[in-house]
């Protein structure tokens, strides 16, 4: 049995905790339901499970640590949970320090967002690649950079925060207390919010339908309605798409890395986004109308300046592209953050 960490992924629905080995094989995972769960309940059950998968596997091989991570700003330095959209009744927990005393070793604590991208770089669409930059898209959005293959904190551990950059000055107001963030425009949330703005238009018959019809309806069953042709659900994508790629291309001018990763749930839907948020970038982004592989090929073809094999090395381009690992990104994240071989 080969040495292992334990990487803990604590959302807003799902509690999920992964014993995986130090060459990223996923050993054991649990999953709990987290939605409607008071906090200490929560606490216990993530203990109890850590514990559970480091008795089971440790006979063979050496527990290197303990990653969790939470859906929310953190503290870094005190292990606190500061803010969280998604878990009311943590704010201002102590949350290390009470997992710590419970399991009686040293955890190592991150935003769910950053231990996302740090699994994806480790095993999923960012392997290998040392610099690069994650948006998670979920019921908000999420961020995290990565430099020289550690997470880029910024000051206090907040630098990230791709969810609260301004888009629409005098857009609907966001939790932040700001108006037109990114996360009201590109999110799950925000596909909900469209939605029900066009059915209060009169002019979604077939959404109206199945707001009325499905108890589960949400971006899923938008998604499915899009792809089915449905032109309201299609253009609610389509400005969804258009706003995520003004946001990318913000930072693709900023930051200029070599890839971009959108994860999260609503990367799923990337076939009707996906060529709206292309075109976005090509327009406003000079970066990567530089950098565009595609762009490249086809000044290639048309004779243009755009060499792309210069002295034989390969010039550098700017990747945008889905996540790979899924719902497992996370965990993966935080059992190679806690194994110590990401140092972030
Ligand atoms: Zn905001």
């Amino acid at each position: 049995m080969p040495d292992f960490s334990i990487g803990v992924d604590l959302g807003g629905t799902n509690l999920r905790i992964a014993a995986v080995s130090l060459q990223g094989q996923l050993l054991e995972k649990v999953t709990f339901g987290s939605k409607v769960s008071p906090r200490d309940r929560v606490i216990d059950e993530m203990c109890a499970a850590i514990q559970m998968l480091s008795d089971r596997y440790r006979g063979t091989g050496t527990l290197l640590g303990t990653g969790i991570g939470v859906p929310g700003i953190i503290d870094l330095h005190t292990g606190t949970m500061r803010k969280s959209a998604n878990l009311p009744g943590w704010e201002n927990y102590p949350v290390q320090a009470a997992i710590e005393r419970r399991v009686g070793a040293r955890i190592v604590l991150e935003n769910d967002a950053k231990m996302a991208a740090l699994g994806e770089q480790w095993l999923g669409a960012a392997r290998g690649i040392a610099n690069a930059a994650m948006v998670t898209l979920g019921t908000g959005i999420g961020g995290a950079i990565v430099l020289d293959g550690k997470i880029w904190h910024g000051m206090n551990g907040m630098a990230g925060e791709f969810g609260h950059v301004t888009l629409e000055p005098d857009g609907p107001i966001c939790g932040c207390g700001n108006h037109g963030c990114a996360e009201k425009y590109a999110s799950a949330s925000a596909i909900i919010r469209m939605a029900r703005e066009a059915i209060a238009s009169g002019e979604a018959p077939a959404l109206a339908q199945v707001a009325d019809s499905d108890p589960e309806f949400g971006a899923q069953s938008i998604y499915h309605l899009a792809l089915q042709g449905d032109e309201p659900a299609q253009q609610i994508f389509r400005t969804f798409g258009r706003y995520l790629g003004i946001l990318l291309a913000g930072m693709v001018n900023v930051l200029n890395l070599d890839m971009f990763v959108i994860g999260g749930g609503v990367a799923s839907a990337w076939d009707v986004f996906a060529p709206r948020m292309f075109a976005e970038l090509r327009q406003r982004s000079i970066v990567y109308a530089a950098t565009a592989l595609e762009d490249r090929l086809r000044r290639d073809a048309t004779g243009g300046d755009g060499a792309a094999q210069t002295d034989g090395r390969r010039e550098p381009q700017t990747i945008i592209t889905r996540a790979l690992l899924g719902r497992d990104a996370g965990l993966y994240g935080a059992a190679r953050l806690a194994s110590g071989s990401s140092n972030s």
